[in-house]
């Protein structure tokens, strides 16, 4: 079975020293490749893991490292003190290294041999001690990492190593990422503005600016035999409605939406864009606020924000790569009405179009219906109920001296109606711990309107990307009390103002 990070790899390296003699070094080769393989066989490892020679010295350590360093199919490094490496040796590597680190804390065999255990074993088998000698070291130095502990062969310990390896995937995808704004933000909003240039220093991603009037002449380019092909697609993979088919009466409009995707896609990968933003408010010459086109670029994988949200493009786009081959999806999502009932409240997620249909595996309908706000023609747009199951609302937003991503473990439940007058697709959630404590958690984080809504990538990927991105996290989920968020958010404050030095 193919890997999801197919092109890409994870670097295994194994610690020691010359110490030990041929025979135990020999033996420590052996028994790491072994460490090695069984996290590449497992599924959950969503990546290939590659066996390095084991390391003994400074030199070969820091000179693995800038390899690391330099290889783009390298997404990150595991490291593993099968016996005692002195770390000293590490201080050069780690201090070189600036892919994202796990730290495996294992060992080679399960159980111990009680009946027959002497002292070549316990010199075969010290990374009890050795990875403490290590990780003295990385933390002493302030290295961040991610230490996942318990043997190889555990279903536990490869679904925490495959959700690094996503995180590591989501953090190497934003630093490469380009992301094309048409238009502005959406005027006077607060949240949705932010600091570029940071979030190309903590990000990596590049955020500019098009005039939306290049995409309405890349529109008028797109040659019909193209919209044939995609009219043909949506025929085959939506519900449309009659007025939208072929000799319906709106059928144009139809068209119109699929010279959008068309243009769009066009114009974004000849920027080398995988994420972008549209506003309402600024759509120069184009006849409809892009729906259909932006869901369907999103189940492609790119991010999107509307209103000018870049930031909340930019979690999109994490959230498809980290989410890569996993059932559920990933869409931009805005917290938009609530059911009060007491003790059964409910969020309606929605947006005014741009949600993206990797959230269903039923059907969508493809429906056309007014827009009461921006001035241009109806435009056409993708309609259906998010599946039910667990997912993570996510939002980022600027703090001045740094990001912030607030986010809340949710579980999606029906619509408690077929709200058969609702013309967009949508999703119900009630958040952990309940509606009371994280909605004031919420708001007492400041987090946005905006977020992502990921089903794919849990909340475990998005701590690890968040400290990958050395951006703040704040997470709302089963454990959240009201004091112990608030005084979180005190905390973070001192605790985000002193890390960033003088
Ligand atoms: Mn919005």
């Amino acid at each position: 079975m193919s890997k999801p990070y197919a092109d890409r790899e994870v670097w295994f390296f194994t610690g020691s020293q010359d110490l030990y003699g041929e025979e135990t070094l020999r033996q420590v080769a052996e028994q790491s490749q072994e460490v090695a393989r069984l996290l590449d066989a497992s599924g959950d490892v969503p990546v290939r893991i590659v066996w390095k020679p084991v390391l003994k010295d400074s030199a070969s350590i820091r000179r693995a490292m800038l390899d690391a360093n330099s290889d783009d199919r390298v997404l990150g490094v595991i490291t593993w003190m099968h016996t005692f490496s002195p770390a000293k040796m590490w201080i050069a590597g780690l201090s070189a290294l600036a892919k994202p680190l796990l730290h495996l804390h294992t060992q080679a065999n399960v159980e111990l041999p009680w009946e027959s255990i002497d002292f070549d074993f316990m010199n075969l088998n010290q990374a009890a001690h050795g990875d403490r000698e290590y990780a003295y070291i990385a933390t002493r130095m302030g290295v961040t990492r991610t230490t996942v502990s318990g043997h190889a062969s555990n279903p536990a310990v490869t679904r925490r190593v495959g959700t690094w390896v996503r995180a590591a995937a989501g953090r190497v995808a934003t630093q490469s990422l380009r992301l094309a704004r048409f238009g502005d933000n959406m005027r006077n909003v607060a949240v949705t503005e932010g600091d570029k240039t940071e979030a190309e220093i903590r990000f990596g991603v590049s955020v500019n600016t098009w005039g939306v009037n290049d995409l309405a002449a890349a529109i008028a380019q797109v040659a019909d035999a193209d919209v044939d092909v995609l009219v043909k697609e949506y025929e085959d993979l939506y519900d449309l409605v009659p007025e939208l088919r072929a000799g319906g009466e709106r059928h144009e409009s139809l068209r119109y939406a699929a010279r959008q995707e068309v243009a769009l896609e066009t114009l974004l990968s000849s920027i080398g864009a995988k994420a972008f933003t549209t506003n309402f408010e600024d759509l120069g010459d184009l006849r409809q606020l892009p729906g259909l086109a932006v869901q369907r670029l999103m189940s492609k994988g790119y991010g999107f924000g509307a209103e000018g949200d870049w930031k909340t493009a930019v979690l999109v786009r994490a959230a498809k790569v980290m989410g890569a081959g996993l059932p559920g999806g990933a869409s931009l999502m805005e917290d938009y009405t609530y059911d009060l009932t007491p003790g059964d409240e409910v969020i309606l997620g929605a947006h005014m179009l741009e949600i993206c249909p990797s959230l269903t595996t039923s059907t969508p309908r493809v429906e056309i219906h007014p827009l009461g706000i921006g001035g241009k023609e109806d435009p056409v747009r993708m309609v259906f109920d998010a599946d039910p199951g667990v997912g993570v609302v996510v939002s980022l937003a600027d703090m001045r001296e740094r990001f912030r991503l607030t986010a809340n473990v949710v579980d999606i439940v029906p619509p408690r109606a077929s709200l058969p007058h609702l013309p967009v697709a949508r999703a119900v959630w009630q958040p952990r711990p309940d509606f009371t404590t994280s909605t004031e958690a919420w708001l007492t984080a400041g987090g946005a309107h905006h977020t992502v809504l990921s089903t794919a990538a849990g909340i475990e990927a998005f701590e690890i990307f968040a400290d990958l991105s050395q951006a703040e996290l704040l997470v709302i989920d089963e454990d959240t009390t009201r004091r112990g968020f608030r005084d979180q958010v005190r905390w973070n404050q001192a605790y985000h103002r002193l890390a960033q030095g003088f």
